[in-house]
């Protein structure tokens, strides 16, 4: 399924596609750890370069009419879909997802993300207010931030592109976007068409290390606002940026997503969700399904039908007919998740009913895993693991169960399985997190919010509460 397009190794800055001149990086395919390809780093004076570029060209695109901004990204969505084979192929040859998956499920949703915003910036507005003061008049003004640092992460490259783009660039914001290290091939591809569709400076792309390139974009004293998807110590590096430079943040961080599943719930369902929702992507998904907690009624036929069912998942090179999931991002990534499942090995209570090893060869594979006898303050439930791992804990009362899940330091996503309608409103209720699915899991829609609360950030992603992160309200007086 490889493409056959050119890799893209080169950056977009101030509308011009050029080389990095920092030290080239090896792209990985992560099925056999070969390299594809090498994509050179921008430099210091690259990154400021991006940052003035982007600067030079605010003031005109936040005067551009909202129907022109919203022009600009149907163009985007409709180069995606022109050529979606090509991001499906470098996405899953560069990131391990399976192509089929790649095509299917998120090219789609990506080109939908540039679509909701083209017609969401066009409602963006402010308000009249009305006379507060005799002889004047109030109105409320909602403007861009300015420029806006982007920083995605690897495991869903060019959706996360996606959603930090198309909501700053609706909002009348300009862009520098930074993908990850390991991921960047789609966000690159995407530079190309976006020097064709886009104003020069609007959106420049840097590549490079978080610690180098990322370091110098977020602390850049002209970006006014830094949004980044990534981890908890990335986020924690944002924020002293932000405290630093006082700057506008949106983090949206990891997860740890707790499945509630009672003994009234369809066992079916169930078990189909956590097959599909907690393996989806290999597991590095942070509102994967991954920490369940099953009544005791239930418990033993859930933990028995899971086994059997994550056994049957197809593993294999993510350009192979019939995977179900490819392998993780990098060897490093695999290596994390089989510490984690090794060590809940090591515990009496715990029995790993499926998958627990790595796979052989190059790539970096590891068998989905099931693991069953988890208690609450095992690492395995407390920790985000971020790869194909699932454990199970079990249950006595609804209150045991959401205090459990609430018991984290994360709070982006949640599930409640029941076939109990009150039980469903009472106990979604009280769940803290940005999200909670009811006999469902992971699924999102361009029109609702994605994100956390605690150690998972804050912001959202999507939806018009995206649009209001990426703008500032603003009061005119009026003196008649
Ligand atoms: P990461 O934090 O290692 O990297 C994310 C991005 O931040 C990369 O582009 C990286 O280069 C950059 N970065 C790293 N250090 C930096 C620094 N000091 N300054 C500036 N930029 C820096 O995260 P990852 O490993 O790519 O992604 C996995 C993490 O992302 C997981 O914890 C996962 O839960 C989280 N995630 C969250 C969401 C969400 O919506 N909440 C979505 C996807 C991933």
């Amino acid at each position: 399924m490889t493409t056959s397009t050119t890799l893209p190794t080169q950056l977009l800055i101030g509308g011009e596609l050029v080389n990095g001149t920092g030290a080239a990086l090896d792209v990985l395919d992560p099925a056999t750890g070969q390299t594809l390809t090498q994509v050179p780093q921008a430099s210091d004076e690259q990154v400021d370069a991006a940052v003035a570029a982007a600067r030079g060209a605010f003031s005109a695109w936040a005067a551009t009419p909202p129907k022109d901004r919203a022009a600009a990204l149907l163009a985007l969505a409709d180069a995606i879909d022109a050529d979606q084979e090509t991001y499906a192929a470098l996405e899953s040859d560069n990131a391990g997802k399976p192509y089929g998956a790649a095509l299917a499920d998120e090219l789609p949703a990506i080109s939908d993300t540039f679509r909701y915003f083209a017609g969401a910036c066009r409602t963006l507005t402010g308000a009249l207010a009305g006379e507060y003061m005799a002889g004047h008049t109030s109105f409320i003004r909602r403007d861009p931030v300015g420029v806006v640092a982007s920083i995605a992460p690897w495991n869903y490259p060019l959706m996360m592109a996606a959603w930090k783009l198309a909501p700053a660039l609706a909002a009348g914001n300009t862009v520098v976007l930074k993908p990850s290290e390991m991921t960047p091939l789609t966000t690159l591809h995407l530079a190309r068409k976006m020097a064709e569709l886009l104003p020069p400076g609007v959106v420049n792309v840097v590549s490079g290390l978080g610690g180098t390139v990322g370091s110098r974009l977020i602390n850049h004293p002209d970006v006014r606002m830094v949004s980044v998807t990534g981890s908890v110590a990335t986020g924690q590096h944002v924020l002293e940026a932000a405290r630093t430079g006082i700057k506008r943040t949106h983090l949206e961080l990891g997860g740890k997503a707790p499945v509630l599943v009672f003994d009234d719930a369809d066992l079916d369902a169930v078990v189909e969700g956590i097959k599909v929702f907690g393996y989806y992507n290999a597991g590095q998904d942070c509102t994967a399904a991954c920490r369940v907690y099953a009544q005791k009624g239930i418990y033993d036929r859930l933990v028995a039908a899971l086994a059997d069912a994550v056994g049957s998942i197809q593993v294999g090179s993510q350009r192979q007919d019939g995977t179900e999931m490819g392998p993780l991002v990098s060897a490093a990534q695999r290596d994390r998740v089989a510490g984690f499942v090794d060590r809940a090995r090591e515990l009496k209570h715990v029995e790993v009913v499926a998958g627990g090893s790595a796979g052989q060869g190059g790539g970096f594979f590891y068998a989905p895993t099931v693991i069953a006898g988890a208690r609450q303050d095992d690492e395995i439930v407390r920790r985000e693991v971020f790869g194909p791992v699932v454990s199970v804990t079990r249950f006595e009362t609804e209150d045991e169960a959401v205090t459990w899940a609430n018991d984290s330091d994360y709070g982006l996503a949640s599930s409640v399985w029941t076939n109990h309608t009150g039980r469903a409103m009472r106990v979604s209720a009280q769940l803290q997190y940005g999200a909670t699915w009811v006999n469902t899991h992971f699924m999102l829609v361009s029109e609702m919010p994605h994100g956390g609360f605690k150690q998972s950030g804050y912001g959202k992603d999507l939806s018009s509460y995206a649009l209001e992160d990426y703008s500032v309200v603003r009061h005119v007086m009026v003196k008649h």
